[in-house]
């Protein structure tokens, strides 16, 4: 079965720069599962996947633009030290900051001596990626993984099973 929009899709992959250092991988851990076209993957693997099946092995070379987007510098900010109450700030720092976009991860990238610049940037921003992708399964999305648009992996979806439509622990 090739893979088509939606079709719920079981992979590994491994994504290395464009310098070939390796900055993620799943094969440490169990496949990705997940609903091809909804966005849980950037688009550029997304896309990359269509008319592959199981047992594909394919390297798929990815612009910033269809990654992690280009590197903004409107998302880097210069912060008072005084907005960290006494904490012991440093470069390399990371933590959550709340923002008009919801808790957005932030990394502080340079301290002076009264402020902190802090980079908004997903850490992989401006980068071009290449993947070492494995398709393991494709199958077609059930009625229910359709309506609620994702993947309910088997043997129960492996989420926490205390929402009241008893599938998963998303939220609809
Ligand atoms: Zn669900």
């Amino acid at each position: 079965m090739k893979i088509e929009e939606s079709h719920v899709v079981t992979l590994h992959y491994s994504v290395y720069n464009t310098s070939e250092e390796l900055l993620d991988s799943s094969h440490d851990d169990e496949p990705l599962v997940f609903m091809q076209g909804r966005g849980f993957v950037i688009p550029g693997l997304d896309n990359g996947l269509l008319g592959k099946q199981a047992g594909d092995k394919f390297t798929l070379k990815v612009a910033s633009e269809d990654a992690y987007g280009e590197y903004s510098e409107s998302l880097v900010q210069q912060v008072p030290l005084s907005m960290f109450e006494g904490m012991d700030v440093e470069p390399g720092m990371q933590f959550r900051a709340t923002t008009d976009d919801g808790d957005i991860p932030v990394i502080i990238t340079e301290v002076a001596e009264d402020e902190a610049t802090v980079d908004a940037n997903h850490p992989l921003a401006g980068l071009d990626l290449v993947f070492d992708v494995e398709i393991i399964d494709v199958r077609v999305a059930t009625e229910e993984e359709l309506a609620h648009g994702h993947a309910h992996e088997e043997a129960g979806c492996g989420h926490d099973h205390g929402e009241d439509d008893g599938c998963c622990g998303h939220k609809h």
